[in-house]
């Protein structure tokens, strides 16, 4: 069943601390005057990593354009839900808002007891990239390229500590992808988002770890990891020597993780549209798009930044998540 799983990700993936910035003056306001405080951005992960550095980069142009600040603050860990609780259960004026991932379409099915409803405990505000993930190591490994990492795998087995950022998170998800492949079963070791994992990888502590191209691009050219493919059809313009996987050995591992930005449920559409309008404004701005660009990442087209077209994305990801998990009958709980 986990294989079932495994193979229809393959499928569905494939096509597919504290930072604040200042607004302009005479920015537009509505007319209620929202925004008129800073705007706290959730992000359930930990600081420094994938999801935080995309959430920075687009809160402070968004403050640009709201003519607030635009507050990030870290609430990770049980893959990503402490995060979402806190903004589910937050006051719906526009002042709380989430910046999450694709466990938002996964955690539905993969939690079946959380202290907050994982679908209609939001309403949507846009989505903002869509990130490949790489497959690294910690640089001592006993591997050069991927067919030797999978032998490695498989030699090693338990012995190997696979990091992740907890059940429903990305990392786990391209993890189990990478154990499957490998036919293999490997430790995990769950962190609070994968920042951490990364200073431990770095570190030797852990050996193994599939994370977006947003927290490993800079490791990887720095080579303080060792990078083994990209999990895109094509290979990356900001990592124009990691292989893809295809190339690399593992033909069809291909995954991109997917953000989007949310507020909690009664929260007024007129907010959401204005938010969704600064994000608009971010996804556009030319020091976002240089900067994604340069971490293996762009913006979504503009028309998906709007609260109906995630809406529609969103819902169609929880329905195609939930007969896999089921099927796979592989519960957080
Ligand atoms: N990359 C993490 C994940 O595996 C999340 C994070 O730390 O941003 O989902």
């Amino acid at each position: 069943m986990l294989r079932r799983m495994v193979l229809v990700l393959v499928a569905s993936l494939a096509p597919a601390a504290l930072a604040w910035a200042q607004g302009t003056p005479g920015a537009r306001a509505l007319p209620g005057g929202f925004p008129d405080k800073p705007v706290t951005m959730i992000v359930p992960f930990a600081a420094g990593g994938p999801t935080d550095t995309v959430a920075r980069l687009v809160a402070e142009a968004m403050a640009r354009d709201l003519g607030s600040a635009v507050i990030v603050e870290n609430v990770g860990g049980a893959g990503g839900t402490l995060g979402a609780s806190r903004v589910a259960s937050a006051r719906p004026d526009g002042y709380s808002i989430l910046m999450h991932h694709i466990g938002m379409g996964t955690t539905p099915s993969l939690y079946r007891r959380l202290p907050y409803d994982p679908v209609n405990g939001f309403e949507t505000v846009g989505l903002v990239t869509e990130v490949p993930m790489t497959v690294i190591a910690r640089p001592s490994i006993e591997a050069r390229d991927l067919v030797s990492l999978v032998a490695l795998m498989q030699r090693e087995g338990t012995k190997l500590n696979l990091a992740n950022a907890g059940v429903g998170a990305a990392s786990h998800l391209c993890g189990l992808l990478l154990q499957s492949a490998a036919k293999v079963q490997l430790t995990t070791v769950p962190y609070r988002g994968t920042a951490p994992a990364m200073t431990d990888l770095v570190g030797g502590t852990v050996d193994i770890m599939c994370d977006q191209t947003t927290n490993t691009t800079e490791q990887i050219k720095a080579g303080s990891v060792r990078a083994f493919a990209v999990t895109t059809r094509s290979r990356l313009a900001a990592l124009p020597d990691l292989p893809t996987a295809t190339e690399a050995g593992l033909p069809g591992f291909e995954v991109s993780v997917w953000h989007a930005l949310y507020t909690p449920r009664r929260t007024p559409d007129a907010i959401n549209e204005r938010l969704s309008k600064a994000l608009q404004a971010a996804l556009s701005d030319p020091r976002v798009v240089a900067r994604f660009a340069e971490l293996g990442t762009a913006p979504v087209d503009l028309a998906m930044a709007t609260p109906a077209a995630h809406k529609t994305y969103w819902m169609a990801d929880v329905a195609k998540w939930r007969p896999i998990i089921d099927a796979a009958g592989q519960y957080a709980d």
